[in-house]
């Protein structure tokens, strides 16, 4: 196995258990290498930093799977991924959950998402690219799917020197599936849906709204398959509208409100939010609860002026929809924003829009996407709820 050696003067980032190596970070790699090998990792003082997966091609050139001299292999991955659903089912996750969440279980550029008894699986990197055949086996030996497909139709493949790609991992199976969320039911698309097909990392999120739409009229926008909008009519909401800009979500969204039995309550409609929001404040337009749940604005640290903006517009248009004493509820899963960005971002719509607010609650994402202090990459998914007042 070829061994890597660091600078001297490393930061104190890999010392203290974070498993990203950089390029510059090295001395010397004393050896040959293929892409995605597994290399040995020391300090410059020879003492053994772990083992990982390098690729020259790209900026991250080593990431770390374990801090032990262990055999890197099949068995590794099975035993990896038997602790993760081990960690899950503590958590109390039985059917649906994001079963590997990448660095958060030591399995860097890996997510598989469990819906059920079907498997979704990205593999973001060369390095787990090349044991992919070991963790679909890990797979069938853990829990005997029905079936496993890879979404890896992800740009971020293209640094890696990957292409982007889709398709079965098992033999075919029907990709559009049922899954059950707090007692509601939803389509899932495993092979053209957004993603993995379905945002696991919202579950507990969409609970939380449960008391705040009793009664109330509801506007949802960037809905996609409607999964909070399902939970507001479910929970006793009056009336629920949900907007997306994809025709092909709203679709689904109708579908999955006719699937709980909730059409009557909760109507879909392809629009473009942003528009909305603005036009219909405007004409005056009033609800009860404003939901709010935009894709990510920027994946670049140059846009995140881009990206404030974005959310500083349709939170403060968001607000001004809002009847007095009603909630607005408002996420954010961009990386880059942090939460105390986020956080600002509503306090400035918030006086733009000339509005009084007081938090009901504040969250991240479900506890299957463990946040590991110090990677701030697994600290994504902003959840806030506020009750707006007029001043
Ligand atoms: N709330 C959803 C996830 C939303 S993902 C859930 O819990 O499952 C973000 C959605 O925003 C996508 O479906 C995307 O189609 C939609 N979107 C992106 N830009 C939009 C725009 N300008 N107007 C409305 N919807 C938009």
């Amino acid at each position: 196995m070829t061994k890597v050696y660091l600078n001297k003067r490393i930061t104190p980032r890999i010392a203290q258990g974070h498993p990203w190596i950089y390029n510059n970070e090295v001395d010397r790699v004393a050896g040959q290498v293929e892409p995605g090998d597994i290399v040995e990792v020391y300090y410059f003082d020879g003492k053994l930093v772990g083992r990982g997966y390098i690729n020259p091609e790209s900026q991250i050139l080593i990431r770390l799977l374990t801090r032990k001299r262990e055999d890197i292999g099949a068995v590794f991955f099975q035993d990896k991924i038997k602790e993760a659903w081990a960690y899950r089912q503590k958590l109390g996750y039985t059917e649906n959950c994001r079963l590997v969440f990448g660095e958060a279980d030591g399995l860097p550029a890996l997510i598989i998402d469990k819906f059920n008894d079907y498997f979704v699986l990205q593999t973001l990197s060369l390095g787990i690219e090349k044991w992919k055949a070991s963790i679909v086996e890990a797979l069938q030996n853990i829990f005997s799917p029905k079936g496993i497909y890879e979404r890896n139709d992800v740009p971020v493949r293209e640094l890696e020197g990957l292409t982007q790609q889709k398709g079965f991992l098992t033999d075919p199976f029907a990709t559009e599936i049922i899954i059950k969320e707090n007692e509601l039911k939803f389509y899932v698309d495993i092979e053209n849906g957004q993603k993995t097909g379905y945002f696991l990392d919202q579950q507990d999120n969409r609970k939380a709204i449960q008391n705040i739409v009793k009664g109330a009229d509801v506007l949802g926008a960037f809905t996609y398959t409607g999964t909070f909008e399902i939970h507001a009519a479910h929970y006793g909401a009056k009336s629920v509208l949900g907007i997306d800009i994809s025709e092909n979500a709203v679709a689904q969204a109708n579908k999955n409100a006719a699937l709980n039995n909730l059409q009557d309550i909760v109507k879909f409609e392809a629009m473009n939010a942003f528009d909305v929001l603005k036009n219909w404040g405007r004409e005056g337009r009033k609800y009860d609860v404003v939901m709010l749940d935009p894709p990510a604005f920027t994946k670049s640290r140059a846009n995140i002026g881009k990206a404030v903006t974005g959310y500083k517009e349709i939170n403060l248009r968001g607000m001004q929809l809002i009847r007095n004493g009603g909630f607005l509820v408002s996420s954010s899963c961009t990386n880059l924003v942090s939460p105390e960005l986020f956080l600002e971002t509503i306090e400035m719509a918030a006086r733009d829009a000339k509005k009084r607010i007081r938090q009901v609650t504040y969250q991240s994402q479900s506890s299957d996407h463990p946040i590991i202090w110090g990677m701030e990459n697994t600290h994504y998914l902003k959840f806030l709820i506020v009750e707006v007042c007029d001043r």
